[in-house]
């Protein structure tokens, strides 16, 4: 991106929050319902070491869905292409809590960035680590390069109250085989994934590996192979919004992953990976105001991956 990326980033902003935001707050887990909805940041990192916020970037957030494409990346890292035996690449077409096509593919989610996806993904990595938990957190504290970064107790406790959407998906799958350790430790460990809370700041780096060919941009140390990362990818730019993927690619055109609290992730390949975070969402749970600046970004930059 030339120079200029200020400019497009800061005039995106303030054209995205001058809009009337059409967006709602997620409720459906209590805790997130007392965030400010008029939250509003965004942060780019790039691969040549520069970057650039403005607005809250530094203010953190429930990163919730955004986790799934880490927990994935370890899942690929600790077995490979066997993680395709449990869960499928295609887009789902439904929301992200849908139970409805479990029942037609035998309990084999469409894709690991639905619910239904992610939980199998945690069933994998209780199977094969030592202590899930606790290595995804070593794992995801060694990718941001933040030693203290912890669970939020508080989120992850709100929707163990309440999840009951994911309590039946886990049970629904278990009853097709495709769960092998107890539910309830497998929930447990799905509502602490999507639980981590990050700044705009702190995303972008996080993810920055994704635009840098699966090696972390501060030493280069390798998390996963080039071509894994181009998996990774190119599921983000199926799968990343549920059923407005499709639209995410068409307006912004970038591989992304978008969360209920409100926060988007999205990279280009070998230039730059960029968070937002607006916490209102349209209709398909996806930020209002962060899909607006990322169109504005692509369009004026002429940065997308078409
Ligand atoms: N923890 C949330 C849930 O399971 C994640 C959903 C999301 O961010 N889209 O409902």
């Amino acid at each position: 991106m030339a120079s200029n990326y200020k400019s497009i980033i800061e005039n995106g902003y303030n054209l995205a929050k001058s809009l009337k935001d059409e967006g709602k707050i997620a409720t459906y887990i209590p805790e997130l319902a007392n965030v400010d909805p008029s939250m509003f940041g965004v942060h780019m990192t790039k691969n040549d070491g520069t970057d650039f916020g403005i607005g809250n970037y530094k203010e953190k957030f429930s990163i919730q869905s955004i986790a799934k494409v880490l927990s994935l990346t370890l899942a690929i890292k600790t077995i490979g292409e066997k993680v395709w035996n449990r869960i499928d690449v295609e887009p789902s077409g439904t929301k992200f809590d849908s139970l409805l096509l479990l029942e037609s593919y035998k309990g084999i989610p469409r894709n690991p960035f639905i619910n239904s996806g992610a939980i199998v993904i945690c069933d994998i990595l209780i199977t094969h680590l030592d202590n899930a938990p606790k290595d995804f957190l070593a794992f995801v504290r060694n990718l941001s390069d933040l030693p203290t970064l912890s669970y939020s107790d508080k989120i992850a406790d709100s929707e163990k109250a309440t999840g009951y959407r994911n309590v039946a998906l886990c049970n629904f799958i278990k009853s097709f085989g495709n769960i092998k350790n107890d539910p309830a430790v497998v929930l447990d460990f799905y509502f602490d994934m999507c639980s981590l809370e990050m700044n705009c700041q702190q995303l972008s780096y996080t993810f920055s590996f994704l635009a840098n060919g699966g090696r972390k941009l501060s030493n280069g140390e390798k998390i996963i192979t080039n071509s894994q990362s181009k998996r990774i990818n190119a599921l983000m730019l199926t799968c990343g919004f549920y059923d407005e993927s499709g639209e995410f690619a068409f307006k912004v055109g970038l591989p992304g992953k978008s969360g209920v609290g409100g926060g988007i992730v999205a990279l280009y390949p070998h230039n730059y990976t960029i968070a937002v975070w607006s916490p209102k969402l349209n209709p398909n749970g996806n930020s209002f105001r962060g899909m607006k600046l990322l169109e504005e970004v692509t369009t004026h930059s002429e940065l997308s991956i078409f």
